[in-house]
């Protein structure tokens, strides 16, 4: 690159990875330019819970990933002025073996030097009301969890990277990727140093080869939003089944007996892949879910015995009397066949494609985007992620 121009970097998606690895690059002074098909963000980062997720990452360097994600949402929402809340994340244990995996995770010491409170059954209700007394173990709080509404925090993003001069090529679908340039439908080109392709669930349509060798595949969710409810629940809130759903607790020795205590009492909610997020926004209403369905491909039904599903283990461990739900919908995301939480592949030299974040995106994204940008000005060789 000639010294006296700006690295010209060219961002295929709209989504999180590309806004997070937008700003990123424009902090490290280079000028950006994001390609996106439809008029907005539209794709899984407005779809998600909008939690911020460290407690989900086993200790070591992806959980210090999530935990710089963490800095920077707290940073860009007081910055752009939309809605963070710092309320950290209440895991709550019904089954015995449930409670053996937290107390074990809350003795490490790296556990107790983050912060993490482990709560007897009286002291967690009488701290978060709501919560569902009738068989509680305990639970543990962590301090660590965000939760935004996705769709303001990608807006606020959006006119962020605009007043700070990034240009966004909205309905613009990118066709083609070259050595040098991004070829887009209506026949534009645009030249860059360097282009990253954030491209989401369609990431397929432009490097299909190297995609097809990544042993990813597509995963559909199906999500709720309530009505506001008159009380606050206080903190991200989850129970049994999500604590076998991330790496975080799987080193735990009674995770084994938590699984197959899973696989026994809770087949039918294993069945469609069900462990329940409840996370309640500045307005109060609720983001709850999920389902697993793993593709190539998905038929077009939403299930309403999915939903189901979701509000009855939600009534296990919360007490929401009268909760009314609003809307569904459903998300599609990439993810790692064999355990990774990132897939960053290198298809052509100075070309970087970022995927495969499952549901650790919005976790994930802004350690990521500063990953892929330091390694742009050490050499031109591929990221030096080594997770
Ligand atoms: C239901 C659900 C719940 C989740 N919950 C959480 C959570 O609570 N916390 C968390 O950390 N993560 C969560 N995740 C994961 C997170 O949302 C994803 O990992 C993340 O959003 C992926 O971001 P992305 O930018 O790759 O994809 P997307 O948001 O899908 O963005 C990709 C963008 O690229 C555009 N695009 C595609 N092809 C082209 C093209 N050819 N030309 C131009 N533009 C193109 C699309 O239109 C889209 O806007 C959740 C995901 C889902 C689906």
């Amino acid at each position: 690159m000639p010294q006296n121009r700006p690295e010209a970097v060219v961002i295929i998606g709209s989504g999180v990875i590309g806004l997070t690895h937008a700003l990123t690059a424009h902090e490290a002074g280079c000028k950006v330019t994001v390609i996106e098909r439809n008029t907005r963000p539209l794709g899984a980062s407005i779809r998600n819970f909008g939690t911020i997720w460290p407690i989900g990452l086993a200790f070591g360097p992806e959980r210090e990933q999530a935990l710089l994600g963490s800095k920077r949402w707290r940073e860009v929402s007081k910055r752009i002025g939309f809605a963070a809340d710092p309320c950290g994340s209440l895991s709550v244990a019904y089954r015995d073996e449930a409670w053996s995996v937290l107390c074990e995770f809350s003795a490490q010491q790296a556990a107790a030097e983050a912060g993490f409170e482990l709560l007897s059954p009286d002291d967690a209700v009488r701290r978060y009301p709501l919560v569902n007394p009738v068989g509680l173990r305990g639970a543990v709080f962590s301090p660590h969890e965000i939760c935004l509404r996705s769709a303001d925090a990608l807006t606020g993003l959006v006119h962020h990277l605009q007043s700070l001069g990034v240009d966004f090529e909205f309905e613009t679908c990118a066709i083609k990727v070259h050595e040098d340039a991004v070829e887009v439908a209506d026949g534009r080109v645009f030249k860059f140093d360097r282009c990253v392709i954030a491209a989401g669930e369609e990431m397929r349509i432009l490097f299909p080869e190297q995609l097809a060798k990544a042993s990813i595949r597509p995963c559909r969710l199906q999500m709720m939003r309530s009505e506001p409810f008159p009380q606050r629940l206080g903190a991200i809130m989850v129970s049994d089944l999500t604590l076998a759903h991330y790496p975080a607790f799987k080193e735990c020795p009674s995770m084994t007996a938590l699984q197959q205590s899973l696989d026994a009492t809770a087949s039918e909610f294993q069945e469609w892949g069900v462990h329940v997020i409840a996370a309640q926004h500045s307005d109060n209403s609720f983001t709850l879910g999920d389902s697993h369905e793993y593709g190539p491909d998905f038929t077009p039904e939403h299930w309403a015995h999915v939903d189901e599903l979701v509000l009855k283990n939600l009534a296990t461990f919360t007490r929401l009397p009268g909760l009314k739900i609003a809307s569904n919908w459903q998300g599609v995301y990439l993810k790692s066949t064999v355990g990774k939480t990132q897939v960053v592949l290198q298809p052509r030299e100075r070309v970087t494609m970022v995927t495969a974040m499952g549901g650790l995106g919005m976790t994930l994204s802004w350690g990521l985007a500063e990953q892929t940008v330091a390694s742009w000005s050490l050499s031109s060789s591929p990221p030096a992620l080594t997770l």
